[in-house]
């Protein structure tokens, strides 16, 4: 995919302040600090584009970022942070089901894991949320190069296993150290746009 633009267009709480139009939306989700913003750089080939972890006590939005004036990135704030009151929490998680079970424009979600480690609990309840509301959805198993590349298939089998991956949802491998799975990620989202 050639970027020719990015603008980051909104940050929005409530559906009133999502963008109008009809492009196509991809949402990211994935723990605090799984790799969500170096995800979204790597694949817009920026550096410090997206905001790098979302810290507790920041505010808690929807950031929509329009690429290319033909779609949007939706990055939605991080879950499993231990420090986040249950008020904050409770409030995080209406933002991210109104917009997730009523946003038209929503085409899928790409949910960042790290490839390293067996999904936590937070990582199956939001991949069973999804899979409630049948939204399409791409496993992106991330941070590949801090492991050997023999270890990527079985480690790829632990996190199938344990999200228990739908046919017709993708796992990709990737890396946004070294750019590995870039071009399987977009050729799985160029379907929508
Ligand atoms: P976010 O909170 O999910 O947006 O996570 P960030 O993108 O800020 O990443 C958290 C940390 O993991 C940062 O120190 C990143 O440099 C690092 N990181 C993210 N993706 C990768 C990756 O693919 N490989 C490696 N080695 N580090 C990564």
């Amino acid at each position: 995919m050639k970027i020719t633009s990015v603008e980051m267009v909104i940050s929005a709480v409530k559906p009133e302040q999502y963008p109008a139009g009809d492009l196509p939306e991809f949402a990211l989700a994935g723990r605090s600090n799984v790799g969500k913003s170096s995800f979204i750089n790597k694949m817009i080939n920026r550096k410090n584009f997206a905001r790098t972890s979302s810290k507790p006590g920041k505010t808690q939005t929807l950031n929509f970022y329009r690429i290319n004036e033909a779609f949007y990135f939706v990055d939605v704030p991080g879950y499993g942070f231990a420090k986040v009151s249950k008020k904050e929490r409770e409030a995080w998680g209406k933002m991210i089901e109104t917009y997730f079970t009523t946003r038209k424009q929503l085409k899928a979600v790409v949910l960042i894991i790290d490839l390293r480690h067996e999904p936590t609990n937070d990582d199956v309840m939001m991949y069973e949320f999804l899979k409630h509301y049948e939204i399409p959805t791409i496993v992106i198993a991330t941070k590949a190069d801090k492991i050997s590349r023999g270890k990527w298939k079985q480690h790829a089998k632990v996190v199938k296993e344990k999200l228990n991956i739908v046919e017709g949802d993708e796992l990709i491998i990737f890396s946004a150290e070294t750019g590995q799975g870039k071009d399987e990620a977009w050729a799985a989202l160029q379907k929508w746009i």
